[in-house]
């Protein structure tokens, strides 16, 4: 397969194309267009043109359209995810659920935005206004063309809750997945562009040493949202010249507690250490457990981790290749460092190919890579403390601040740690999660800025406009 361009809800083929490969065999699994300078001022300036009507376009009608896009995903189910599932290794039965999840959320992008309603506002309020001498008419409107970048890990779904939000307010879009991923991204975008109006929806893929930046500092950018590691969220806050909103790379801990229910974390943390090969964002990426406890937990963590099945994502594995080989080079190199340095290997700690065996590290310290740096792969780095105040002090240790987990049957110690610990979200007795989609999604320190979650992204792609009726 080759993808094209949708421009203006015309397909534009490229003279240059790029092959994506399945990450478990390295299989070509189709072709992926390479968008030039000229392509992403026409995308921008469709955008544009189209924002002059969308933006005006009755909410009813926005809505109807989200409705109608949702319906058309969910119908295409199986041939997304089948796409997803060879693209990016991600085992088949998530890839279902990518696409289930992201028409219910382009559902309830649709119902929220319905609930969102300006207001009057009384001057006499405040002293020396009378009674309806000056009364605020308050209304929202949108940005203009909203920039949407996506990481490879959620082609579909981390699309979907940039693009809903924007479409639901009145934005344009010009969408740019990550090259992994991005011919399942296609298909989404061709179910866009046959129910939007042309110019709505933009879709560009292409090598982002050569657009990436032009497209970041385009003239015709009214907003970012972006979703990918730090590295590059900084870099965008540093070309862009409109607002950003950035959801970024992860340290989430899970802190287990003495008086824990053990055999409970251990199932957590192991689900959220290691499903789709640790890949996500809010994968739990340390354990900080007080001693007198760690051992119990770590046998309880072995035992799971040793069910793990690794092989390929049509199968349902657990464990999958990691997205291309430079990223199981890193994941390696972190957990050789930790050996290096003295961590002691419980299992894995060996590849094949792209797969990374599901490996847990027991006594890691600070001096330790693995201590401080987001992995994106199946590794689990076991930090032993004394008490509670190092516990959480661990836990404060890193420039991130997506999620954490608390694992604790005293509702004060839970919410003590919930109160202090520096991350967006605090789970209490549960793995790090986004979602349920309604829920905000916010990311601290080098995790983000800005909150995502369904309301939360609708209000930020608008600007407040107020008109004051004078009498
Ligand atoms: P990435 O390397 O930062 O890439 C993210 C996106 O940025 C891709 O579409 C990439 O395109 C694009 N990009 C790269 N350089 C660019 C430039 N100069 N200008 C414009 N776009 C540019 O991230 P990733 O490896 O795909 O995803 C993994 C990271 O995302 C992890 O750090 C993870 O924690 C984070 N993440 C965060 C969340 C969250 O909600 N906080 C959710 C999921 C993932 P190309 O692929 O074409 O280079």
């Amino acid at each position: 397969m080759y993808t094209k361009l949708i421009i203006n809800n015309e397909e534009i083929e490229t003279s240059q194309y790029s092959s994506s490969l399945n990450p478990m065999d390295g299989s070509v699994v189709g072709n992926v267009s390479i968008a030039t300078i000229e392509n992403v001022d026409n995308a921008f300036s469709s955008a544009k043109q189209a924002f002059k009507t969308w933006k005006n376009t009755s909410a009813h009608e926005r809505m109807y359209k989200l409705e109608l896009v949702a319906g058309a995903l969910l119908q295409k189910k199986n041939e997304i995810a089948a796409l997803l599932c060879s693209e990016i290794s991600k085992p088949m039965k998530d890839c279902i659920k990518e696409v289930e999840r992201s028409a219910e959320y382009i559902l309830f992008t649709a119902h929220t935005y319905r609930t969102i309603e300006g207001r009057l506002v009384d001057g006499d309020r405040m002293p020396g206004i009378n009674h309806l001498q000056k009364t605020a008419i308050v209304t929202y409107e949108p940005l203009g063309v909203v920039l949407a970048i996506s990481p490879f890990n959620y082609p579909i779904n981390l699309a979907v809750t940039k693009i809903a939000p924007a479409l639901a307010t009145g934005n344009t879009v010009v969408f740019k997945p990550a090259s992994a991923g991005a011919i399942s991204a296609y298909l989404m975008m061709k179910i866009f562009s046959e129910i939007m109006p042309a110019g709505v929806v933009n879709f560009i893929t292409g090598k982002s040493s050569e657009i990436g930046d032009y497209m970041l500092s385009h003239k015709e950018v009214d907003m970012i949202a972006f979703t990918g590691s730090t590295q590059i969220g900084r870099h965008i806050q540093e070309l862009a010249k409109c607002p950003v909103y950035l959801e970024l790379g992860g340290k989430d801990a899970a802190l287990v507690l003495a008086d824990a229910d053990v055999a409970k974390a251990a199932n957590e943390i192991v689900k959220g250490g290691f499903s789709y090969s640790a890949q996500r964002c809010t994968a739990v990426k340390r354990v900080v457990v007080e001693d007198s406890v760690a051992d119990e937990l770590i046998g309880n963590i072995l035992t799971r981790v040793f069910q793990l099945k690794v092989g390929k994502a049509e199968e349902d594995a657990d464990i999958t290749a990691l997205i291309d080989l430079k990223s199981m080079g890193y994941v390696m190199e972190l957990i050789n460092d930790a050996k290096n340095k003295g961590a002691e290997l419980l299992c894995g700690g060996y590849s094949e190919g792209s797969v990374v065996y599901p490996t847990v590290l027991d006594h890691v310290t600070k001096e330790m890579r693995i201590y401080s740096e987001e992995p994106f792969g199946p590794v689990l780095p076991i930090i032993r403390v004394q008490n509670m105040e190092e516990a959480l002090s661990t836990v404060n240790d890193s420039k991130y601040g997506l999620q954490s987990d608390v694992f604790t049957q005293d509702i004060n110690k839970a919410m003590y740690l919930a109160n202090n610990i520096e991350a967006g979200t605090v789970q209490i007795n549960a793995k790090s999660d986004r979602g349920p989609d309604n829920f905000p999604f916010p990311g601290i320190k080098d995790s983000g800025m800005g909150n995502a979650g369904l309301k939360d992204a609708l209000l930020s792609m608008m600007k407040t406009k107020v008109i004051v009726i004078n009498l």
